[in-house]
């Protein structure tokens, strides 16, 4: 079964059910669509799309997917113009991933800035991008939220994508179309309480739900910008604004995500 409308608007909860859904069969980029579509919104809307044939990731990277393989969705959320404080939203929306998949039964862990990793395999990538809109009466921020989920990562995919990754096999076989549907709508369930919160108390409703679940606790890593080490350290954590605690030989730093990578040390 493919991924419906309709099916996906049954299991939402209310205070997700203002939420507009979109599902097409297949579009270059569901934030490129979205992004482009920021002054005619009339408020949130989820565009999922069965086959994602140009996803993006940060700094200009792609997201590979296989029709039908993965949960490929991009979320656009209007913030207040008074909203100044967005440096947070990524990992914010890693812990709302990470709680649902967690109702479900799946254990994940987050990596700094912005991914779901299981078992130390990328599950997940979050790509959020931000744009500014002027109505008659207010002046909004939109974020688009896109989201990659791998569900099975065929031979082919790995390949192309180089680097260990993981999915969701569990979710695969009988009525493995039923279970996409309504794990999106528990996805758009999760991320819509989040924004609600991150909207009233802003990253620090969430600094602690990240850290109980950071891959790299303690452990020895290099901060990477362009391929150049910028920093290592012993990653301690997140703070309450969504940067990370590097302890340095210089002593303690907190870096800001901008378009840096973070890489375990062997
Ligand atoms: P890094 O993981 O290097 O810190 P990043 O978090 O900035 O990078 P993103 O922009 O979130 O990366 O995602 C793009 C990267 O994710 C690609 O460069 C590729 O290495 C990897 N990737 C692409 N598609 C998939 C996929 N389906 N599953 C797992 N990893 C993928």
């Amino acid at each position: 079964m493919k991924l419906s409308d309709e099916l996906i608007l049954a299991s939402l909860q209310p205070h997700a059910r203002h939420v507009a859904i979109e599902v097409v069969q297949e579009t270059g980029s569901t934030n490129a669509d979205l992004l482009a579509r920021i002054g005619q919104l009339q408020g949130p809307v989820l565009r999922a799309a069965e086959n994602q044939t140009a996803g993006r990731g940060r700094a200009g990277r792609s997201w590979l997917s296989e029709a039908g393989q993965s949960l490929t969705f991009s979320l656009a959320w209007p913030f207040g113009a008074s909203m100044s404080e967005l440096a947070g939203l990524p990992p914010a929306v890693g812990v709302a991933l990470a709680e649902t998949l967690g109702d479900w039964g799946i254990a994940v862990e987050l990596k700094w800035p912005n991914d779901v990793q299981r078992e130390g395999n990328k599950l997940a990538g979050i790509l959020i991008e931000t744009a500014a809109a002027k109505s008659a009466q207010a002046e909004s921020i939109w974020a688009v939220i896109g989201i990659g989920l791998n569900l099975a990562v065929p031979p082919a995919l790995a390949n192309e994508i180089g680097r260990p990754a993981a999915g969701l096999p569990e979710l695969a076989g009988k009525e493995a179309g039923q279970k996409r549907n309504r794990l999106l709508a528990a996805l758009l369930n999760g991320l819509a309480s989040t924004l609600h919160q991150f909207e009233r108390e802003g990253f620090a409703a969430f600094a602690e739900r990240w850290n109980t679940r950071h891959a790299h606790a303690g452990q020895m890593v290099s901060i990477i910008d362009h391929g150049k080490v910028l920093h290592e350290g012993i990653a301690s954590g997140i703070d309450r604004t969504g940067r990370l605690l590097l302890d340095t030989v210089h002593g303690q730093i907190a870096v800001i995500a901008g378009d840096v990578s973070l890489r375990a040390k062997e």
